[in-house]
């Protein structure tokens, strides 16, 4: 490692931690991986240097992946869930360990600030926590029979080779949302991480690796598979894998779970938002002003939570819009890794080009730029990847205020009236992920909750719509794609269900009282 920000933050020195210090030798990934396929190259957006180099997964490796993670299932599937917990637990310990470390490695290959990377690994602390107490408690209901003499429940088994496909924007947290909770439900897990980010990838392997090897478990309880798009589809299309839990793009989704549907499997789908604020006449205008900055700023606008949308009543809105503009000048725009910095770097050069299509089309559309935006240039820029939060005037029905884009642009949108019409403009998009209203008026945060208000799966009364705690259900309804992952009840899509009958009597009566006398 050249460079000498990434040498100050002790990027080396992480690496070799993570087991990664040899990874610019063009290594294959993780210790069950057997990668064989192109080589991926990963540069960090933060100063444009390349972190390392990891070898994609062929379909040859698939296979023998596939096999790995099909064996152990055999072993894993009978492990009292208990027993799965603590290993889950020993995991969760060893990721306390290494939380710098990994943070570190997250904020440079994804360009988040460190203090973001280290929270991304403190939810995986968080979920393994989670799933260890849910480890003893994966209950099913019983209920009473019909027929005299018998007994009946049902009861949670493990599917078998979950498939996981993961974004860039949360490169190791997502991963763990699924894997600890499918783990202590008994089954085994492939991952393909975002071809954006695979050192985090195969970071993560490796602490796994080490933990089922301490434990004499078979590695194919974790597996990676490393590569684009195609290399997703070799699970989307494979019957061995019962759920493919995928989080992404609308665009992906919509691909994935045709895909997995044609075969019959599962999908859970955690896809794009285009989140909004509700600010009305009785907010708390600072607290809106923190929430709508670090919403739309925060991660440079690429967590899916981001805000995308203020919807402010007519009689708040200059008043609001000033107070947001005035902040925007203070924000500082830079090395994600120094702390003085609010806003880092976007991913790569593609979303540096997303981002400048969107501001040309919402001008052509009748925009009016508030907060300029535009491209950072020097050598304190060199990845390229830096860009301005913009503000800008708009309308609902703009074709690109309809569209997530990746990035830091906050639409401004006014609305008269009820909260009723605010809430029609929320829900008056494709997609249904968060949702948040600013107010301290009971009735109108009632409404905003109530069956007639928010779509979506995320709905907030005086906080943000960005982030979300472990303990909930996460995910969004619409064309985000109507999956929940980590709290709450999310753990059963990872199971099958069965109903048991058991008779205790020497007879043999049929149900519905229907009589087949011999
Ligand atoms: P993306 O859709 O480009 O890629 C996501 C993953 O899907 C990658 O691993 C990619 O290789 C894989 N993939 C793409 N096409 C595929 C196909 N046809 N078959 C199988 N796999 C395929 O998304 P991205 O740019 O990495 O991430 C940003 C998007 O993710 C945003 O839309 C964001 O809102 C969304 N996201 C949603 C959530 C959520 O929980 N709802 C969380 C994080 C990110």
């Amino acid at each position: 490692m050249s460079n000498v920000a990434a040498a100050t933050f002790g990027l080396d020195e992480a690496l070799e931690q993570l087991g990664l210090g040899e990874i610019n030798e063009g290594t294959s990934t993780g210790s069950n991986n057997f990668g064989s396929g192109e080589v991926i190259e990963s540069y960090s957006p933060v100063d444009g240097d390349l972190i390392g180099k990891v070898t994609t997964t062929s379909k040859e490796d698939y296979e023998k992946v596939m096999t790995a993670a099909s064996q152990a299932f055999t072993f894993w599937r009978k492990v009292p869930a208990p027993q799965r917990g603590e290993v889950v637990r020993q995991f969760g310990e060893k990721l306390r360990e290494l939380k710098e470390p990994l943070g570190k490695l997250v904020s440079y290959e994804m360009g988040k600030s460190y203090q973001e990377g280290l929270g991304e690994v403190q939810e995986m602390i968080d979920i393994c926590d989670f799933a260890v107490g849910l480890s003893r408690q994966l209950h099913g209901l019983t209920m009473h029979s019909e027929r005299p003499g018998h007994r009946m429940y049902e009861q949670y088994h493990p599917l078998g080779v979950v498939g996981i496909i993961s974004a860039f924007n949360f490169p190791v947290a997502v991963w763990s949302w699924n894997t600890a909770l499918a783990w202590i439900c008994g089954d085994v897990c492939v991952w393909k991480p975002s071809e954006k980010t695979p050192l985090c990838g195969v970071a993560c392997q490796n602490i796994i690796a080490e933990v089922l090897k301490e434990n004499n478990l078979p590695e194919g309880i974790s597996c990676l598979i490393n590569g684009d798009y195609k290399v997703g589809e070799f699970m989307t299309h494979d019957k061995r894998v019962p759920l493919v839990s995928a989080t992404g793009s609308i665009r992906m989704g919509k691909i994935v779970a045709q895909a997995v549907a044609a075969r019959l499997g599962k999908s859970l789908l955690e896809l794009g938002g285009n989140n909004a604020i509700i600010v009305t006449p009785d907010a708390d205008i600072k607290m809106t002003v923190i929430g709508a900055v670090f919403g739309a700023v925060g991660t440079a606008g690429q967590r899916c939570t981001s805000t995308r949308r203020l919807i402010i009543h007519d009689s708040m809105y200059d008043q609001v819009k000033k107070a947001l503009v005035d902040a925007y000048r203070q924000l500082r725009i830079g090395n994600p890794l120094d702390e003085n910095n609010h806003v880092g770097p976007l991913i790569d050069k593609d979303a540096v080009k997303m981002y400048e299509a969107a501001l040309e089309k919402v001008k052509t559309e009748g925009g009016n730029i508030l907060v300029e935006g535009g491209v950072l240039t020097g050598e304190a820029y060199e990845s390229g990847c830096y860009v301005k939060p913009a503000i800008v005037e708009a309308e609902n029905s703009f074709d690109i205020v309809q569209e997530e884009t990746f990035a830091p642009i906050l639409y401004l949108l006014k609305y008269s009236g009820g909260v009723e019409n605010a809430i029609a403009i929320q829900n008056g998009v494709v997609q249904g992920l968060s949702s948040a209203i600013m107010t301290n008026n009971l009735r109108e945060a009632e409404q905003f909750l109530s069956a007639a208000g928010s779509d979506c799966g995320i709905a907030n009364v005086n906080i943000g719509t960005s982030g979300a705690e472990i303990g909930g259900a996460f995910g969004g309804e619409k064309e985000t794609g109507g999956g929940r992952e980590s709290g709450s009840d999310a753990w059963k899509i990872y199971m099958r269900r069965q109903t048991n009958t058991i008779n205790y009597t020497t007879e043999l009566p049929l149900a519905q009282g229907i009589k087949f006398d011999l």
